[in-house]
């Protein structure tokens, strides 16, 4: 990781989505996407979100870029608060910030030729003459090893992982510091999904980028971030250093996330205990009183479906919300007496 200057900083982020009923459209309740995330992205590393598919990663990235307006909360890039900002502000802050998403077929226009997609931003933030972006748009063609005699071609005529190439091209048009990766390679096949984490990390170490990338992928994450934030219904539950996330897990939904990642050493595998989960993911418009993971939990205690637990750091840069913890410090000890058989939602 390079040095600890925060570039990203969010703190009780909440972006709500509201559910209006009845023929007159009465606000009747919220979705609650996100509710309440706070972390930190120091410059030139990479966070990356993980979580099961509707905990709130992807809404969380990008609220952070204000891609929505936010319900509550701050957001502060390269020292810059964004989280009140209006549209022509946030315009101004775009080249800062950029974001590649998870879908390349879906977010390239296929009636624009590829020098046009990645020129876009070009022609929207700068005055440059054509022969200037042309030259730019062969150099981010270069960089992310798109051949440049592709330039007229359009994106029906190339591979996901061409396309997601393209895509990454485009947000780099305007020499970003951040860029949030909205499950990247979750689109391709597996045999190039390697190919595009390695130029995500190239660029990363040519051009001192920072990335928050988001993925349900554990064992890419494991690869590529320097730190993970677990995502559970809308709310971080844990986030610490790789390895040490990796190696000791304390949040019992961090423990189960982990125990269903196959191991290549297949003496390793078969010592490996599965924690099945019962039950589904609540709804976020419902989400349970107390702790959000208490209808899941295999630890669950009573305390847990009345309180919401606390998030706090049980060793340096090690944080996590759960009542087992309520008293560790740094031990992480628990401190109650839980349930092991669990309890069914
Ligand atoms: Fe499980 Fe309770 Fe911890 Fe929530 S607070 S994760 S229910 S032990």
């Amino acid at each position: 990781m390079a040095e600890q200057r925060k570039l990203v900083e969010v703190r009780d982020l909440k972006m709500y989505f509201p559910i209006n009923t009845g023929i007159l459209r009465r606000h009747t309740g919220d979705v609650k996407a996100v509710d309440g995330v706070s972390f930190d992205i120091y410059e030139g590393e990479t966070l990356g979100i993980v979580g099961e598919s509707g905990c709130g990663k992807s809404t969380c990235g990008r609220a952070v870029l204000r891609l929505y307006d936010i319900t509550a909360g701050t957001i502060k890039i390269d020292g810059v608060e964004i989280g009140a900002k209006g549209q022509s502000a946030l315009r101004k802050m775009r080249p800062t910030m950029q974001m590649v998403f998870q879908d390349p077929q879906a977010c390239l226009n296929p009636r624009m030729t590829v020098a046009a997609i990645i020129g876009e931003p070009l022609d929207e933030h700068t005055d440059w003459s054509k022969a200037k972006k042309l030259e730019r748009i062969y150099e981010l063609m270069d960089a992310v090893g798109l051949n440049r005699s592709f330039a007229n071609r359009y994106p029906h005529a190339f591979s996901g992982g061409q396309r997601q190439r393209i895509g990454i091209a485009r947000a780099l048009a305007l020499n970003p510091k951040f860029i949030i990766c909205d499950e990247p390679i979750a689109a391709l096949d597996v045999s190039i999904q390697a190919q595009v984490v390695n130029l995500l990390e190239d660029l990363q170490d040519s051009l001192g980028l920072t990335y928050m990338f988001i993925s349900h992928d554990l064992s890419m994450v494991r690869h590529i971030a320097d730190r993970v934030a677990v995502m559970y219904l809308g709310k971080i539950v844990e986030l610490a250093p790789r390895d040490a996330l990796y190696a000791t897990p304390r949040h019992p939904y961090t423990e189960a996330l982990l125990s269903a990642v196959p191991d290549p050493d297949p003496k390793v595998e078969a010592r490996v205990q599965r924690i099945i989960l019962k039950g589904d993911v609540p709804s976020p418009s419902n989400p349970p009183k107390g702790c959000n993971f208490s209808t899941r939990c295999p630890k669950v205690m009573d305390i847990c479906r009345q309180i919401d637990p606390e998030y706090r750091e049980l060793a340096p840069g090690h944080f996590t919300a759960c009542h087992l913890y309520n008293d560790a410090g740094e031990t992480g000890a628990p401190r109650y007496e839980c349930n092991q058989q669990g309890e069914d939602a």
